[in-house]
């Protein structure tokens, strides 16, 4: 999952950062309003936090411009604490929460989430895909009950298939949800990685479209059955 962080505090921005990263995803950032607007118009993210006061341009002005193009990713806003008028301006704006500063680094990761499953439509915290089980919140993966050690890189994309299950996913949609902006697009390391969590998860959990990309696919799903 990819994330853009715009914040104007230098080491706030760091600090979100570096807990985004350890908690296993993959993160560009902004210091102003105008270089997150143009991140968000033109990458796709699976969550923006983006704060509220921002020079250049305010958070409520860069949001409320996505949405007017259809950029519809899910925003969390940060605003100041005291100031109320900000929530109900951003909420209007089109964010889809807010967490207040000064926060808890463990609000804003249940808060982003949250955010991720919502907008794939899953209600719970475990994803389960026939014998594959998929703990968001630890990141723990099992297979028919056996816990299974996957790599920074293979709970990434094991992450995203699970929260888009049942559809087919190209190269291109992974690479760009998977690498932050500087990644070498050419590279065909996808493949390589699909390969490692098949021989970790089993050969048939995640097929192969000819032509298209993968998917992963629930037993529930009655396609070509
Ligand atoms: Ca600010």
């Amino acid at each position: 999952m990819r994330i853009l962080v715009v914040e104007d505090d230098a080491d706030l921005n760091r600090q979100l950062v570096e807990i985004l990263t350890d908690a296993g995803y993959v993160v560009d950032t902004a210091l102003d309003g105008e270089e997150g607007h143009f991140l968000g118009d033109t990458e796709p993210y699976d969550v923006v936090v983006l704060d509220v006061g921002l020079p250049k341009m305010d958070g409520i002005t860069v949001l409320e411009s996505w949405r007017a193009d259809g950029r519809n990713m899910p925003v969390l806003l940060l605003t100041a604490r005291d100031r109320w008028s900000d929530k109900v301006a951003g909420m209007d704006a089109g964010a889809d929460d807010y967490v207040a500063k000064p926060f808890h680094v463990e609000e804003v990761l249940a808060r982003i989430r949250a955010l991720i499953r919502r907008a794939a439509g899953h209600a719970s915290s475990e994803l389960v895909c026939g014998p594959i089980r998929f703990d968001t919140r630890t990141s723990k993966v099992s297979v028919s009950g056996a816990g299974v050690k996957l790599t920074s890189h293979e709970l990434r994309l094991l992450s995203y298939l699970m929260h888009h299950q049942d559809e087919v996913i190209s190269r291109t949609e992974l690479t760009e949800h998977l690498y932050d902006q500087d990644f070498d697009r050419d590279s065909n390391t996808i493949e390589v990685f699909v390969g490692r969590l098949r021989k970790k998860l089993g050969a048939d959990s995640i097929e192969t479209v000819r032509g298209l990309g993968y998917r992963l696919r629930s037993p529930g799903d009655g396609a070509d059955q």
